[in-house]
């Protein structure tokens, strides 16, 4: 009989283990002062959570090292040491700088860390209510140049050559912090879930159905609306809007990202969505598309291995690169 007892027993005990479906768990909160959704897809209520607490961790230690707000940052060091001495920096922030300027060469400087001199004049929060007058403008934009940060690998040191210059990292921080977020909870054993820092999403695996996730793209036109579904498998999907962050002046609508040839805010564009295995590089590439426009931002996608692109542009039309997949089955 106990002998019976024991092959029941151990009878339920697989069985719940086959039945025993995986979760979502999900936490929502504010970090670099964007909304960040966590989603871990786990039948371990445990290991999901340890994942995504792991994350958040994650997240706020690159906030600390990368944010330009925050005075006792390595970046803050590096601002405020322009024109007066080179800083030497952690080996990833090192890393990411490097990084960034590579981009600005592949973009040819349409994203440039440096544009930050320019946060002091241009606020997309409602509080602007007339343009910068040029002069101030023309000062600033002197200032910008992703060739004059100098880079010091075997020291390990940055240097911003001229004084007043400023590095931020507001277009490329955020994906590269879902992507160290995503590492950490896979090497925790989360083989499928979802980091959506603020519309910069990174998925992984499979969705608790088992099938693949889709990811609705916003209509500009229409908040709540999805314009259109992208199927993302182990793929990330980054959106630069200018609908929640822009100023209206005489009728233009200028969004929050700045075309640093001229040094005011870009026009044309409403929205541009970037589809790649690499969320930091798609980050910086959305704010890019936005600056070069339509015709030339399509350009340099279809140059791009494994990089897809939508725009929507402000009258409303929809364009995308040569492989562009889309899923219209909701
Ligand atoms: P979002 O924050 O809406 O996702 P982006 O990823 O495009 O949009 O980042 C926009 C932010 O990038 C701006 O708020 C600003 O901090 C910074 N930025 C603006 N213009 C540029 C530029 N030309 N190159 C690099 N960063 C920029
Ligand atoms: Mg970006």
């Amino acid at each position: 009989m106990r002998q019976f007892l024991t092959v029941m027993s151990l009878l339920i005990c697989s069985y719940a283990a086959i039945a025993k479906q995986p979760q979502k768990h999900h936490k929502v909160l504010e970090l670099m002062g964007s909304r960040f959704e966590i989603s871990a897809f786990h039948s371990d209520p445990q290991l999901a959570w340890d994942g995504i607490n792991a994350a958040v961790n994650e997240i706020t230690r690159i906030e600390r090292l990368i944010s330009s707000w925050d005075p006792n940052s390595q970046t803050s060091l590096i601002n405020e040491n322009a024109g007066i001495k080179p800083v030497k920096v952690d080996a990833e922030l090192f890393q990411l700088i490097q990084r960034a300027v590579q981009i600005s060469a592949i973009t040819d400087g349409a994203f440039d860390i440096s544009y930050a001199s320019m946060d002091r004049i241009w606020q997309f929060d409602g509080t602007m209510a007339t343009m910068p007058v040029a002069e101030v403008v023309a000062q600033a934009k002197s200032r910008i140049g992703y060739q004059k940060i100098q880079l010091n690998p075997a020291k390990q040191e940055v240097y911003l050559k001229d004084k007043g210059m400023k590095i931020g990292f507001g277009a490329i921080g955020k994906g590269y912090a879902a992507q160290k977020a995503k590492e950490k909870m896979f090497s925790l054993g989360i083989k499928s879930g979802v980091v959506n820092a603020a519309g910069d999403l990174i998925a992984w695996g499979v969705d608790i159905d088992g099938e693949t996730f889709r990811v609705g793209i916003a209509d500009p036109k229409e908040k709540g609306k999805v314009l259109l579904w992208l199927k993302v498998k182990n793929t990330s999907v980054v959106t630069s809007g200018d609908y929640e962050r822009f100023v209206m002046f005489d009728g233009v609508r200028y969004a929050h990202i700045i075309d640093l040839r001229t040094g005011y805010p870009t026009t044309g564009i409403k929205s541009v969505t970037i589809v790649s295995n690499n969320p930091e590089l798609a980050d910086a590439l959305s704010t890019s598309v936005f600056v070069l426009g339509v015709e030339k931002g399509i350009y340099l996608i279809n140059q791009l291995d494994g990089v897809e692109c939508l725009i929507v542009t402000d009258d409303d039309k929809l364009v995308t690169s040569d492989r562009l997949e889309i899923n219209n089955k909701s």
